[in-house]
């Protein structure tokens, strides 16, 4: 459709980063061209709306980017999921690993409760082991997932399988499939 279009045209490719390999998917022209940055926040928050979000959480950092405007057009709160030691009160954290050694997020435990369904948002899809633990630290907060949404899912890493398993039925959305 004509907005995968919009949004596809704008993500450059650069290779060899961030190591030899590697081709990382750059979203900055597109943060910086207003019609595809309105179009994508649009179609994030209808997703959440949809999906029946009362809270939006970002992932550090290019999901703190696409999360808080989204949080802003669908009139819900923003809660940051950030990397661990950033946050200042008392945190929930979360640990998950990767290729080479483990990472950790946190979030600030009181800014969930039992009554919210939270939407996830990032930019990128990638192994899926951000998402997957993002999904299980909200669960932990006591919280719901009413689901995930990305930019963009790159399809031959396989991490949609695990992401869905941790959501736990509620759906993974992705605008761009690569
Ligand atoms: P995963 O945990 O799914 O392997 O990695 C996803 C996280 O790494 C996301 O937070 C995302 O921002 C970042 N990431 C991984 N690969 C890329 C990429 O090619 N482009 C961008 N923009 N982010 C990436």
């Amino acid at each position: 459709t004509d907005i995968k279009e919009l949004l596809l045209s704008r993500i450059r490719d650069v290779p060899d980063y961030p190591e030899p390999g590697v081709v990382f998917k750059d979203i900055t022209p597109l943060l910086a061209d207003p019609a595809a940055f309105t179009a994508l926040t649009g179609a994030l928050a209808e997703l959440s709306l949809r999906h029946g979000a009362t809270k939006i959480v970002g992932l550090e950092a290019r999901g703190f980017i696409l999360g808080a405007p989204v949080a802003v057009r669908t009139g819900l709160g923003f809660i940051p999921v950030r990397k661990a030691g950033k946050l200042p009160g008392a945190t929930l954290s979360q640990s998950y690993a990767l290729e080479y050694g483990t990472a950790e997020i946190e979030v600030h435990a009181e800014d969930l409760s039992e009554g919210d369904r939270v939407m996830i948002i990032d930019d990128v899809l990638a192994t899926g082991g951000t998402a997957e633990a993002s999904a299980q630290l909200i669960r932990r907060a006591g919280a719901r997932v009413a689901g995930a949404a990305v930019l963009m899912e790159l399809g031959f890493l396989n991490g949609r399988g695990r992401v869905e398993a941790a959501l736990d039925g509620a759906p993974l959305e992705a605008l761009i499939q690569i």
